[in-house]
């Protein structure tokens, strides 16, 4: 178990100033494909060193009808393979500004409503937050800061169910077998035309990104290139 005394901003520093629990400790972090993008993009590795594709039968992306695949942080001794240990004994993370969006809103866990675009916002039952960090926690989960961290987190989920989409297009349309390579591949292109349209507030730009997904070619240069 790692002690923590995690460096935030104005949002994450009051419940997490000092906190000693072991909170990047925990299970492996799953990530969507922005968030593989982004930590490569800012750390400029190969995505397989920080991340591995678990073929799992319930994972988010289909490489054909029957395997699936759930892509998750590499762990090493103590936690996540990003996690630093400082000579403080504290820890921090090695990618704070890249890190994935289920590090951005932890400990807070969003339940989207499929019917609606309703959701509620509550302090995760599985967060490794100590009762007092906790009540703070959910004290702060209407705040206004909480609150455009959780938006811009739910909006960047339905940009990636519109990017899986395509991904299942694509992939449909393969004539050979396709492997997780191939899907980080097709993201690492849709990502990056993407960086082109995220300028200023996300609600500016939003409906303009579901265009570039929906005009990204499925055919099979777009796959093959990596
Ligand atoms: S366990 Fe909770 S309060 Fe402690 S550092 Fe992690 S998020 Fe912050
Ligand atoms: S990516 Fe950073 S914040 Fe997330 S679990 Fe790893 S060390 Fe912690």
């Amino acid at each position: 178990m790692v002690p923590l005394g995690v460096e935030g901003d104005s949002t994450t520093a009051p419940p997490c100033f000092e906190c000693r629990a072991p909170c990047c400790a925990g299970p492996a972090v799953s990530l969507l494909p922005y968030d593989l993008y982004r930590l490569v993009r800012a750390l400029g590795v190969p995505w397989q060193l920080l991340a591995h594709a678990d073929e799992v039968a319930d994972g988010p992306v289909a490489l054909d009808d029957r395997r699936r695949v759930d892509f998750r942080l590499r762990q090493q001794a103590g936690g996540c393979v990003l996690l630093l240990q400082l000579s403080s004994g504290h820890g921090r993370c090695g990618a704070h500004a890249a890190r994935p969006g289920r590090c951005r809103i932890y400990p807070f866990h969003v339940e989207v409503y499929r019917r609606s675009a309703d959701y509620d916002v509550v302090v995760g039952l599985g967060a490794a937050c100590p009762p007092d960090p906790a009540a703070q926690w959910a004290g702060l989960v209407r705040a206004e800061a909480s609150r455009d961290l959780i938006d811009d987190e739910i909006a960047e989920q339905a940009l990636t169910r519109k990017v899986m989409e395509r991904w299942e297009l694509a992939r449909r349309a393969a004539p050979m077998t396709l492997d997780a390579r191939h899907f980080v591949a097709f993201c690492e292109r849709i990502y990056a035309i993407l960086d082109g349209v995220r300028r200023g507030p996300r609600m500016l730009w939003q409906l303009d990104a579901y265009q570039v997904v929906d005009a990204f070619p499925v055919t099979m240069p777009s796959l093959l290139a990596s």
